[in-house]
């Protein structure tokens, strides 16, 4: 079954972009996902064809009107679509690797991208739009947003990594950093490569690996740590 994204945007020529190379467009053209873009201004109707207008109370930039974009995600996911309805916005739920799973479990995802001041609130209720914001800092529109979380779940589709354990042990899976690598030379610069990689003993390197991840994480993201702690003694 193929995952399908349905982005819906002013700017469909920035898809797929960067997920039509590599590892996400190889696993286009398997088949394993595909997208289809929604241009927002073929919804716009009347003499000026506008999907924007300025904010109600006044202010800076514009806004994304209601109306033209509730056409276009009807059009794109209709009321059946069972896939979730995404806005990508600074203001939703930070996307965490656990949400990329679930979305990666299901059928796909139906992404509005946001553009100028953002999108008219009204619409966000109306058609149950799911908040999801990328980072802490604004971005000029959503597509940038969307194609991040695109990358971040193809990967995550069956098929598309091929060393499954890869992923098993990367930062976030377990609420820890990853663990540092290292590869030839041995010498680099002066520098070895820890003795215990090349040891052999795999029972200890994993050790080695758990203790540099514990120490990683409590250093830069103790409110990760605290997460995995909290998860450990349950
Ligand atoms: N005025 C808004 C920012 C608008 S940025 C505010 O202060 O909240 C324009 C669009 O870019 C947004 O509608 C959203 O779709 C996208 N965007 C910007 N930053 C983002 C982020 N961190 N995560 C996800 N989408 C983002």
């Amino acid at each position: 079954m193929t995952f399908r994204a349905s982005i819906i945007t002013l700017y469909p020529d920035m898809f797929p972009g960067p997920l039509g190379l590599s590892l996400a467009g190889r696993a286009m053209v398997k088949e394993i996902w595909s997208y289809d873009t929604h241009q927002i201004r073929d919804f716009a109707s009347g003499k000026h064809a506008n999907v924007d207008d300025t904010p109600s109370g006044g202010g800076a930039g514009m806004v994304l009107r209601a109306d033209v974009l509730a056409s276009a995600i009807d059009h794109a996911s209709p009321k059946e679509d069972a896939r979730p309805r995404l806005l990508m916005s600074p203001r939703g739920k930070p996307l965490t690797q656990q949400y990329v799973h679930e979305l990666a479990n299901g059928k796909g995802v139906t992404i509005v991208c946001g553009r100028f001041e953002g999108v008219d609130e009204r619409v966000i209720e109306a058609r149950n739009l799911i908040e999801v914001s990328v980072g802490d800092f604004v971005l000029s529109g959503g597509e940038v947003a969307a194609l991040a979380l695109l990358d971040a779940i193809v990967r995550l589709l069956p098929g598309v990594m091929g060393n499954q354990v890869s992923g098993e042990y990367e930062s976030f899976e377990n609420n820890l950093l990853e663990h540092p690598h290292f590869t030839r030379p041995q010498n680099f610069e002066g520098i070895e490569i820890p003795e215990i990689l090349t040891s052999g003993n795999h029972g200890a390197i994993d050790q080695w690996r758990l203790q540099k991840s514990l120490e990683l994480t409590k250093k830069r993201r103790p409110d990760l740590l605290a997460r995995y702690n909290a998860k450990k003694d349950c």
